[in-house]
């Protein structure tokens, strides 16, 4: 039996984490959750999961949650704070820990489920594009075992040898990363500056939380994937090529030095990854619908539009200078995307905003995780400086 964390229980990866966990009750059982803002929705989670341990965000959530908890007989133990995260993540009661909150948010807790030699299953990949170095290194010294969620990149990991440590040494020439192009694809910038917050949250294949979506509509969700994709697998920038495939079929693909390739096909439904990953290296049913190809019928192709979409040209960019430049582009971008998300500035400013950022500071190597912090909080202030003088 798999005692199970699932920071971010009430999110939309928590929320399929569930599904597949329910689906397995003699595989998996839930140690701990976590939320933010959907109390009654955590209230009810734990309810239906038993779970040991919730944490919420402040003593004020905390004792709202209590309440609904006590009100339908629930005995779940409510904590609270960035503390508690942190032990629940690393609770020797724990094996597995789902790391689903998004943003900067996810990084303390994910390190320290790591530090701790837990299994992760990594949804979060902005805490690896903020501090890979550190993030790879606490993988290596504390023996824990790193799984993708994210659909790309947990393809690319099943299209890899059982033994692989080295792309050359695999006889990898390339990884092929799957975008779908998201909801704006083949839109120019102009045509994009207008579009509302519902719109580029609109996503054409997949159902997902809105700042990934903001991500995947100006491809900067991309952006971070390639940076993700570089720290997982141990590849330079250079050995990865974005493949926009609106079909979302197939979720990403290996390329070897024999000619041959190597993709992983599926319906777009996050829980075979989470499946996947959860019983990895078994597999467990995910509930998901048998892949029917006659339906699908075509699979296209196509190269990203750099000049419409410039989120993903500065996040290669960024893949290429290392240091803490994915902090910043990171930072930068969470805080322009929710200056979108409150219609405070336009979809296309999303791109200005992170550049901006990324010209006006100067990189460094970030030697700790206070030096990560302090590189994303350079980057929110200003960027969040940036945003005011462009409003005015
Ligand atoms: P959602 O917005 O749906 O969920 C985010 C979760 O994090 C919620 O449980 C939310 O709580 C919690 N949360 C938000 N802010 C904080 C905070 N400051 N402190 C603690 N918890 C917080 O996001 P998704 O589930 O879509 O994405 C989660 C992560 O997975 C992201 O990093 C995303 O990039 C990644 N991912 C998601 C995919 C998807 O299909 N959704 C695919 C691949 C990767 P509450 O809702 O209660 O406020
Ligand atoms: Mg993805």
């Amino acid at each position: 039996m798999q005692q199970i964390t699932l920071l971010g229980a009430t999110g939309s990866i928590g929320v399929s984490t569930l599904d597949v966990i329910a689906r397995h009750p003699d595989k998996y059982s839930v140690y701990a959750l976590s939320g933010n803002l959907q109390l009654e929705k955590l209230a009810l989670q734990c309810q239906a999961h038993q779970a040991k341990l919730a944490v919420v965000s402040d003593s004020v959530a905390a004792a709202k949650l209590e309440g609904l908890l006590q009100g339908a007989g629930c005995t779940t133990e409510v904590l609270y704070g960035i503390d508690a995260l942190c032990q629940v993540a690393s609770a020797d009661d724990v094996d597995t820990v789902m790391a689903a909150i998004v943003g900067a948010a996810g990084l303390v807790p994910t390190l320290a489920a790591v530090s701790a030699g837990k299994k992760i299953l990594l949804a979060n990949k902005e805490s690896l594009v903020m501090a890979g170095g550190l993030f790879m290194q606490a993988v290596k010294e504390s023996g824990s075992v790193l799984l993708p969620i994210d659909s790309e990149h947990n393809a690319i990991f099943q299209c890899l040898p059982n033994d692989y440590e080295q792309a050359q040494s695999a006889g990898i020439s390339k990884l092929l990363l799957s975008a779908s192009g998201g909801p704006f694809r083949g839109w120019s910038q102009s045509e994009m500056s207008t579009v509302t917050p519902d719109q580029a949250c609109a996503h054409p294949n997949w159902s997902m939380g809105r700042k990934i979506s903001v991500d995947s509509a100006s491809l900067m969700n991309k952006g971070l994937e390639l940076i993700e994709a570089c720290w997982l697998f141990d590849v330079g920038p250079a050995q990865i090529e974005v493949v926009v495939h609106p079909q979302s079929i197939i979720h990403s693909l290996v390329q070897y030095i024999d000619g041959s390739v190597l993709a992983q096909l599926g319906n777009p439904d996050m829980r075979t990854p989470i499946a996947h990953a959860l019983a990895w290296p078994q597999r467990i049913d995910a509930g998901v619908a048998d892949l029917n190809l006659f339906e699908i019928g075509q699979l296209n192709f196509e190269k990203p539009d750099l000049e419409a979409f410039p989120c993903l040209q500065l996040a290669f960019d960024v893949a290429q200078a290392a240091g803490d430049a994915p902090a910043i582009l990171n930072g930068a971008n969470e805080i322009a995307v929710q200056a979108f998300l409150d219609q405070r500035i336009g979809f296309t400013q999303i791109a200005q905003v992170v550049g901006e950022t990324l010209s006006g500071l100067s990189f460094t190597e970030p030697e700790s995780l206070d030096a990560v912090q302090e590189s994303d909080s350079k980057a929110r202030a200003f960027s969040t400086a940036y945003i005011a003088e462009i409003e005015s």
